[in-house]
C-alpha cells in the first residue's frame, strides 16, 4: 500500500487491511477495528443479483460514507472550538456548507441532520442552490445561516428576503454594487428587514490555479471605493444597521496558512472599517480554500497538496482576527467559514473496473523471410536496414532508435505510394519492436481500458488537469505486475488518465486475469466527494453512475446498504437531450415488426417462429433503454 501513499492521503479514512484490500474507517480515527468496512465486499454485495440482498448494480458506482461526512463536520467544528477556547477568542465560530460542491439530497440533508447541533448552514450561488437550501434548513436549526452569494436578479433577492419571514437567517451578500438597489427596493416592498453581508475583493492574492478568483482583478466582490458607496447608500435608507456579515474568498485550495492569515487579517481590518463606519457588523465569513492533501506529501507545494491540518487552519483563522479585532478594541465577530472541499472529498468513492488491456508489443514475430524484401526492393530501405543491423550487431542504443525510426519512415512512405503490401509494413513494425525489446528501450506500459466516463466521473480531471489518487480496492498484498495508463470510454483522446499523484505518468497495477476466471479487477478513485458528481456532464451520452449510501452497522458486515440507486440509463441521457426514449423504442418495435413479419408465410410453425424472433428483438431493445450505456460486465 505504500506504493499507492494511501497512508498520506487516506488517513483517517482509508486504508489497506490484512487481506489486501481497501478498509474504509468510516469514523476517522475514532473508529474502532471491528468497526472498519471492506470497500470489496461493499462492491461484491451491491453488485451481486444473486447474492443474498443482492442488487444488482452496474458499475461504475459511487459509495457514500454520511459517517466519514459526519466525523468531517465534527472534526472542523472541533478543530475551531478548540483554537476558540484555547485563544481566548470572544465569539463562536458557525459554518455553511456550500451546496455547489456537490448538491445530492441525500449529502445536503445529512450536512444539514449532522450539524444541527452546532448552527451548521448552507451557501447557496443559484437560484435552485436558494430552493433547496431553504426547504433543507426547515429540518435544521433556526439559526443557522444561509448565506445567499452568486450573481442576483429580483427573482433571486426575493426568494431571500421570502426566507426571512420563513424564520431562516437568510444574509443576503452583495457580489455586484448593483444588486444593493434590488435588495433596498424589495426588502421595501415586501416589507423585510433584510440581513446583508458584502463580498470585499482582497488584495492578498493565492497563486494557485484555485487562486484566480483573488486579488483586485478577482471575478467577484466589490472594491474599496464600492464599499464605501454601498455604506453610504445603506446610510441614506436608513439600513446601516442591516449590513451585518463581511465576507471573501480567496480561492480554493489556499496552500499555506501563512497565506490564509494574511488573507484573514485584510478582511478584519476591512470589518473594523466597516464598524468604524457604523454598520452592525456581527459576523465575518471567511469563504472557502480549506484544502485536502490530495497527494498525501503535505508539502502545499502546488494545487494537489496543502501544508496545514484542520487544527492548524482553524487555529490561524482565530489568531489573526482576534489580533487585529484586539488592536482596533472590535468586539470578536462570529466566523463563518464555507468550506465545501474539506467536508464533503473524503465521503465518496468512484469505483470502476479495468475490463481489458491493450498490449504494448501487439506485434506478430518476423522470421528472415518476412523481411526478405527489405534487401531486395527500395534502394534506401535496403540503406536503413543494413544501418540498424550493424547498430543492433554493435549494441549501439543510440544510433539503433535513429535508425529504426528512419526505417519506418522510409517504408510507411513506401506503403503509401503503393510500393509496399500492408503484411510488409507490419513485418517493419515487428522487427522494429523486436530491436527496441532487444536493446530495453520498448514501451513496456500498457493501457488498461476502463469502464467509466472521465468527463462524467471526473471533470477535473480533464478540465484542469486535477489528479486525485486512484488506487485498486484489492489486491494490495500483491505485487503490481505492470504498469499502465487508463483509456475510458469516450470516443475522445482526453478520455485517459495519464498522470498521477506523485508525478508519475503511469501507475503500478496488476495484471488482467481475462481468462474467463471471473477475476474482476476493480479501481477506486478516492477524495471525489467534491465538485466532481456536481460538474459532471453527459459527453457520448455516459450518464451518471449508480450510487449506494453505506453506514457502519453492528450487524456481521459492519456495514449496511441504506440506499441503492441504479446509474442513469440509456433512456435517461437520451431524454436529457429532448429524445424521447419511449416513443424511439415504438418506432423501433414498429420496424422490427415490419421485418419479421415480411415473410408472408402460410405455415403456421413459421409464423410461431417469427413472432417469437420479434418478441425477442423487442424485448431486447426494451432492455438496452433501460441498462445503463457503460460497458456490461
Ligand atoms: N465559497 C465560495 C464563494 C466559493 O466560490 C467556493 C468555491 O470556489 C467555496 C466557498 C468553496 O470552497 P472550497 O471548496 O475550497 O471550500
Amino acid at each position: 500500500s505504500s506504493l499507492y501513499r494511501i497512508d498520506g492521503w487516506g488517513a483517517p479514512y482509508f486504508t489497506a487491511n490484512s487481506s489486501g484490500n481497501i478498509s474504509v474507517r468510516p469514523h476517522g480515527s475514532e473508529t474502532l477495528p471491528h468497526q472498519d468496512i471492506d470497500l470489496l465486499k461493499i462492491v461484491k454485495k451491491v453488485t451481486d443479483p444473486k447474492s443474498s440482498g443482492g442488487l444488482g448494480l452496474q458499475l461504475p458506482l459511487i459509495v457514500r460514507f454520511p459517517d466519514v461526512l459526519k466525523n468531517r463536520l465534527e472534526c472542523l467544528q472541533s478543530a475551531f472550538e478548540f483554537a476558540i477556547q484555547s485563544q481566548g477568542y470572544g465569539s463562536h465560530y458557525q459554518g455553511v456548507y456550500p451546496v455547489k460542491c456537490n448538491q445530492d439530497r441525500f449529502v445536503v440533508e445529512d450536512i444539514v441532520k449532522f450539524g444541527s447541533s452546532f448552527r451548521f448552514g448552507l451557501e447557496a450561488g443559484s437560484k435552485p442552490e436558494i430552493l433547496l437550501a431553504m426547504s433543507c434548513l426547515c429540518k435544521g436549526n433556526p439559526d443557522a445561516f444561509l448565506v445567499c452569494n452568486g450573481f442576483k436578479d429580483a427573482e433571486y433577492v426575493s426568494l431571500a428576503l421570502l426566507g426571512r419571514k420563513l424564520a431562516l437567517n437568510t444574509m443576503i451578500v452583495l457580489e455586484q454594487e448593483e444588486e444593493l438597489d434590488l435588495v433596498i427596493e424589495l426588502s421595501q416592498k415586501m416589507n423585510v428587514r433584510p440581513v446583508i453581508g458584502l463580498r470585499a475583493k482582497l488584495r492578498t492574492k493565492h497563486s494557485g490555479h484555485f487562486g484566480s478568483t483573488s486579488g483586485e482583478k478577482g471575478k467577484f466582490g466589490l472594491t474599496t471605493t464600492q464599499i464605501l458607496r454601498v455604506v453610504s447608500k445603506l446610510s441614506q435608507a436608513g439600513m446601516l444597521d442591516c449590513l451585518q456579515l463581511l465576507h471573501f474568498h480567496i480561492g480554493s485550495q489556499i496552500p499555506s496558512t501563512s497565506l490564509l492569515s494574511d488573507g484573514v487579517a485584510e478582511a478584519a481590518q476591512l470589518y473594523c472599517e466597516l464598524v468604524r463606519l457604523g454598520a452592525h457588523m456581527k459576523v465575518i465569513d471567511i469563504g472557502g480554500g480549506l484544502g485536502i492533501d490530495y497527494d498525501g506529501s503535505k508539502s502545499g507545494d502546488s494545487d494537489l497538496s496543502v501544508a496545514y491540518s484542520l487544527e492548524e487552519y482553524a487555529e490561524a483563522v482565530v489568531a489573526s482576527v482576534r489580533f487585529v479585532c484586539d488592536r482596533r478594541s472590535v468586539k470578536h465577530p462570529v466566523i463563518c467559514s464555507e468550506s465545501g472541499r474539506a467536508i464533503v472529498s473524503h465521503h465518496s468513492v468512484l469505483i470502476f473496473e479495468a475490463v481489458s488491456a491493450a498490449k504494448p508489443t501487439g506485434h506478430h514475430q518476423v522470421t528472415p523471410n518476412d523481411i526478405q524484401f527489405l534487401l531486395e526492393g527500395d534502394e534506401e530501405a535496403r540503406a536503413n536496414y543494413e544501418d540498424l543491423y550493424a547498430a543492433v550487431m554493435r549494441g549501439d542504443q543510440e544510433r539503433c532508435l535513429l535508425y529504426v525510426d528512419q526505417l519506418k519512415q522510409r517504408c510507411v512512405e513506401g506503403f503509401k505510394e503503393g510500393v509496399l503490401s500492408i503484411e510488409q509494413l507490419a513485418s517493419v513494425d515487428g522487427l522494429c519492436e523486436w530491436v527496441l525489446k532487444a536493446i530495453g528501450a520498448s514501451d513496456t506500459v500498457h493501457t488498461y481500458n476502463i469502464n467509466l466516463s472521465v468527463f462524467t466521473s471526473i471533470p477535473d480531471l480533464w478540465g484542469i488537469d486535477q489528479l486525485f489518487p486512484i488506487v485498486p480496492i484489492h489486491k494490495l498484498d500483491q505485487r503490481p505486475g505492470t504498469r499502465a495508463i487508463l483509456s475510458d470510454l469516450t470516443c475522445d483522446s482526453d478520455g485517459k488518465i495519464n498522470k498521477f499523484i506523485g508525478g508519475e505518468s503511469s501507475l503500478p497495477l496488476h495484471e488482467l486475469d481475462n481468462n474467463g476466471s471471473g477475476g474482476r479487477y476493480f479501481l477506486g478513485m478516492f477524495l471525489g466527494g467534491a465538485y466532481e458528481e456536481a460538474l459532471g456532464g453527459v459527453h457520448n451520452l455516459f450518464g451518471g453512475p449508480s450510487v449506494v449510501r453505506v453506514s457502519q452497522s453492528d450487524g456481521p458486515h459492519s456495514f449496511a446498504v441504506t440506499r441503492a440507486v441504479p446509474g442513469q440509463s440509456s433512456a435517461d441521457v437520451l431524454r436529457a437531450v429532448q429524445h424521447e426514449p419511449e416513443l424511439m423504442f415504438q418506432t423501433l418495435k414498429h420496424r422490427a415488426e415490419e421485418m419479421m413479419h415480411t415473410k408472408g408465410s402460410s405455415d403456421e410453425d413459421e409464423e410461431e417462429e417469427d413472432d417469437d424472433e420479434f418478441n425477442n428483438v423487442a424485448a431486447y431493445l426494451d432492455r438496452s433503454f433501460h441498462n445503463m450505456p457503460y460497458l456490461a460486465t
